[in-house]
């Protein structure tokens, strides 16, 4: 006798016998046995979970003398026939290969045909989302009024290619995924009828891998019981039918990872793909591995449904991760690997990249913990043992000593008052100031920042505060990370505005200041293009009848104030409204200078400068702070200024 597969000797022929679809079952039942079918129902859902196999239950409750009910007799002539698939009022059809309006059309014209044995017709109509638009405008008409004794069971996998309007006619049951564990047990329960025996770890992983569809469960159930050769199909069985790695070298591949070993990771996926076995299946068993230790770290041990040695793994794992977030990084890195391995020419090649990148990648996550910690200590003086300067410094790109922190720190996460921590923090820093030119600045700043901090702090509107801002000035506009180094400690930044340095006069504010700044503002308001030519001039205050300004001749701004045009007429515009309608434009043919004719743009530039400079001496004096630059010799690149805070008061613009 021909082997009949699995699928289709094990199909269900009533409601109780389909697998994790009790609802659908419930509601199809409800409506047979109180005799309230609706015209059309929709089962939408992935494939392989039995819409069609529902969809026929329900024609033969249908069509069944003693029906309709939940239960067709099957003893009938009418069940006979339907059973055998050769009942005249049950019809079939493919939506695939009758997508076209004529079928459709030619189906309207059928359906107002009585039964022929039976008391309703019941048409089938599979992937109905590959009908065309006008065979679907054509069964709209039908299903706007449909003959009473028709029913439609429509079912699709691609439930969002329907039209709304055709979705507002049916009635639709949603078929679910069915749990890994309900479809293992399925399966154990078809191995017991079939007098097959089977290890429970092989029906785990073939439930796994079919993804909640029952059917291609059973097709792969098939294909393990062909390949085995023992009496017992074994776990090991499965997995090699299924293409998957041994879960201990998926488990060694994260240990790498943990431990931060790109060679060890490097050397155990070798062995993996050398085992045959595709990049896209171990980036996916990767994947399902760390989706485990993320629940284990985050819900506890109890959360995931492992043996009791993969659970002493995860553990261990989970023990050595420097924080739960490393998990998440890792599978948001693979995942976009994964994504680009389909059709990729050399998938291996990413696979080994990323590998490398996760067990290579910088903790960052330690130096944000370690910096929380030192936030949180209570204010003293921190440990400074003994050779802390002399600690090693590594040289060029050898990242080891760095790892070697993480290490030290996860097996024995260090108290606060451990002098062993200063030493940790003294790597640390010397591994983020790893290369020649970071270092050598971070050193110089440190100098001028011990430098600075002789001046004794002074409150922000006192005079002599200004004095003291100012003489920060170097440190406050030093150059961020990105930009080349100055040529030595202490030299004049560069600016974009003229500088001012300690010795520069105060900033001039020339009579008439104020209705200036408000022109300037008007001009702003009203054209942005006016208002930053007017900004860039320098204004040298004004007499009876005159304004000063001061720019070169060739200066593009006096250049667009000066002839007649647009930005020129809106700024004699402001001109006389502000200062009078006599008031005239006085050149003076040199560029804005800042004790003497400023630019609002100088004058911002200054006042932005000063509350960057307060809001530096205000940082510095934060014992929090303080406690992370000593613990990472690092140096304050700037502080934002509160945007909530009152602007810079005059005494500290001069
Ligand atoms: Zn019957």
């Amino acid at each position: 006798m021909a082997y009949l597969v699995l699928a289709r000797k094990y199909r269900p022929r009533r409601f109780d016998d389909m697998v994790g679809q009790e609802h659908v079952a419930r509601t199809l039942g409800h409506a047979l046995d109180a005799g309230r079918v609706h015209h059309a129902y929709l089962f939408s859902g992935i494939r392989g979970l039995g819409k069609t196999t529902a969809a026929r239950i329900v024609a033969r409750a249908l069509v069944c003398e003693e029906g309709p009910r939940r239960d067709p007799c099957d003893a009938c002539e009418g069940c006979r026939l339907a059973l055998e698939g050769g009942h005249p009022d049950i019809v079939e059809i493919d939506g695939a290969s009758h997508n076209k309006v004529d079928d459709v059309r030619d189906l309207r014209e059928r359906v107002y045909y009585m039964p022929q044995i039976a008391r309703r017709k019941v048409y089938i109509v599979d992937e109905v989302h590959m009908l065309s638009t006008s065979a679907f405008n054509a069964l709209l008409k039908t299903l706007e009024e449909p003959p009473e004794h028709v029913h439609f069971l429509f079912a699709t996998t691609e439930v969002h290619k329907l039209p709304a309007t055709i979705l507002s006619r049916v009635c639709r049951l949603d078929f679910r995924r069915v749990a890994e564990g309900q479809l293992a047990e399925h399966l154990g329960s078809i191995a017991d009828r079939e007098d097959i025996s089977i290890e429970p770890g092989a029906l785990r992983l073939v439930a796994r891998a079919s993804e909640g569809s029952v059917r291609d469960a059973m097709t792969l159930l098939d294909q393990v019981i062909a390949f085995a050769s023992e009496a017992t199909i074994t776990e090991a069985d499965a997995r090699e039918v299924l293409g998957l790695s041994e879960p201990e070298r998926i488990a060694d591949l994260v240990d790498a990872f943990v431990a931060r070993d790109p060679a060890r990771a490097l050397e155990v996926l070798e062995a993996i793909l050398a085992a045959g076995r595709e990049a896209g299946a171990v980036a996916v068993q990767l994947l399902e591995h760390l989706r485990t230790l993320a629940i284990f770290v985050r819900c506890g041990p109890e959360a995931v449904e492992v043996t009791d040695a993969e659970r002493s793994r995860l553990a261990a794992q989970a023990e050595g991760l420097g924080a739960p977030s490393w998990v998440q990084g890792w599978f948001d890195r693979l995942a976009h690997t994964l994504s680009m391995l389909a059709g990729h020419p050399a998938p291996r090649l990413l696979l080994e990249m990323a590998v490398l990148d996760l067990s290579a990648g910088e903790p960052l996550e330690d130096v944000l913990r370690l910096a929380e910690r030192l936030v949180e200590q209570p204010a003293g003086p921190l440990p400074r043992p003994e050779g802390r300067r002399a600690a090693p410094r590594p040289a060029g790109p050898d990242r080891a000593p760095s790892a070697a922190v993480t290490r030290r720190d996860r097996q024995s996460p260090l108290p606060d008052d451990d002098p062993d921590r200063a030493e940790l923090s003294a790597l640390l820093a010397g591994a983020l100031a790893d290369d020649g030119d970071r270092g050598g600045r971070a050193r110089a700043s440190r100098t001028s920042r011990r430098r600075g901090s002789t001046t004794p702090p002074s409150d922000d509107d006192d005079p002599d505060g200004a004095a003291a801002s100012t003489a920060a000035a170097p440190d406050a506009v030093s150059p961020r990370p990105s930009e080349p180094p100055p040529p030595q400690a202490g030299a004049e930044p560069l600016r974009d505005v003229a500088p001012l340095s300690a010795e520069a006069a105060p900033l001039a504010r020339p009579p008439g200041w104020d209705e200036w700044e408000a022109l300037v503002e008007r001009c702003l308001a009203r054209d942005t293009l006016t208002g930053s030519v007017v900004r860039e001039v320098g204004f040298g205050g004004c007499t009876p009848g005159a304004v000063e300004l001061w720019a070169q001749p060739d200066d593009f701004a006096r250049e667009q104030l000066s002839t007649a045009g647009p930005v020129a007429s809106i700024f004699a515009q402001f001109l006389s409204e502000v200062f009078g309608s006599a008031a005239q434009v006085r050149w003076v043919d040199r560029p804005p200078r800042v004790d003497r004719a400023p630019s609002l743009a100088m004058v911002e530039a200054e006042r932005d400068r000063a509350a960057r400079a307060a809001a530096r001496e205000r940082a510095l004096r934060d014992d929090a702070l303080k406690r992370v630059l000593e613990a990472f010799e690092g140096e304050l690149v700037e502080a934002e200024p509160d945007p909530g805070a009152p602007a810079a008061s005059e005494a500290e613009v001069g």
